[in-house]
């Protein structure tokens, strides 16, 4: 099923220290409404079946989204709003919101939480936005964001006080991110298969990952072309048919960087990500690997 994560804008009204999304450039842009709208048609099409409206901050152009949600309704395309819940100042405002999102056919709205979001946004407004959403009858979830470390039992442990839905999520060390100090971690050895959602930023281009992808500077082996340049069924076949991103999904990044040659002792040493961008944003492994993906290591495999 084609999904898309869909970047109206990179502009965003606070700043998380752990942010992905920062370091694109130029860092706060937006698409016209008109283009937005046509695309979204075009989507359709396509036979695109759920948009996530992320990047920045969708509520930021309220009234667009509004516009943008009820378009994707009229073309029965499944609707999600990634938001930092800063506009649900009291109950009343967030219950307000959600009524109009409501009648415009939002799905799903997922929130972000985290110890870094926090810093910029009460987390009280977080369960006024859950409230709203139950009220409304729009579905919801809480995607908490954390590093694993103690200084995040707190904020987890308001997320079960409150009895709300969450998710952890694990801190991407990309964008502003990328310095920060990593815990050492040793996994037990897993696929760390990838759906690989494509993105579309406000520029028109658009990536086969919606997560670090677009941070790949070196090979920019996830993207796929700007939309003034391909059609977005030229674009979602491009991801779709590219053996290497089907081998990330199917069969994961670890047996790739097994492969590719890593002892096991170093590939537990890493996080999802980070191995990809190991193994992808090095020009001499990724032509290997590109090789590869069209004959043996379609092989490697029990
Ligand atoms: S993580 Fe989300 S809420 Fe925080 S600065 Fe980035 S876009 Fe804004
Ligand atoms: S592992 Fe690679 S493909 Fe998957 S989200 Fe991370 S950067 Fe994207």
């Amino acid at each position: 099923m084609r999904k898309i994560a869909f970047g109206y804008s990179t502009r965003c009204n606070i700043r998380c220290s752990h942010c992905v999304a920062a370091g694109e450039t130029p860092y706060s842009s937006k698409m016209e409404l008109t283009q937005a709208k046509d695309i979204i048609q075009e989507m359709g099409i396509a036979e695109v079946k759920g948009i996530s409206f992320t990047a920045g901050e969708p509520f930021i152009y309220f009234e667009d989204l509004l516009e943008l949600i009820d378009l994707c309704s009229e073309k029965n395309i499944y609707t999600r709003v990634v938001t930092n819940s800063s506009w649900a100042k009291t109950l009343e405002k967030a219950i307000e919101k959600m009524h109009l999102l409501k009648q415009c056919g939002l799905c799903q709205l997922r929130l972000s939480y985290s110890r870094w979001h926090q810093q910029h946004v009460p987390k009280q407004q977080v369960l006024y936005a859950a409230k709203a959403c139950q009220e409304a009858g729009i579905d919801s979830f809480i995607s908490f964001v954390t590093d694993f470390s103690e200084l995040d039992d707190p904020f987890e442990q308001y997320l079960r006080d409150n009895n709300l839905k969450f998710f952890p999520e694990p801190v991407i060390y990309a964008g502003r991110a990328e310095d920060f100090s990593q815990q050492p971690l040793f996994t037990d050895y897993q696929d760390n298969c990838c759906q690989m959602n494509p993105y579309l930023a406000p520029d028109l281009t658009m990536y086969a990952c919606c997560d670090a992808g677009s941070h790949f500077s070196t090979t920019n082996f996830f993207k796929l072309g700007s939309l003034n340049d391909w059609s977005v069924d030229q674009l979602l076949t491009k991801s779709e048919t590219n053996m290497l991103y089907n081998c990330i999904r199917t069969m994961g990044i670890t047996p790739i960087a097994s492969y590719a040659g890593m002892k096991s002792k170093d590939i537990v040493t890493f996080r999802k990500c980070s191995l990809c961008k190991k193994l992808f944003n090095d020009p001499e492994t990724l032509r290997a690997l590109q090789k590869a993906a069209a004959g043996d290591l379609l092989q490697w495999h029990r």
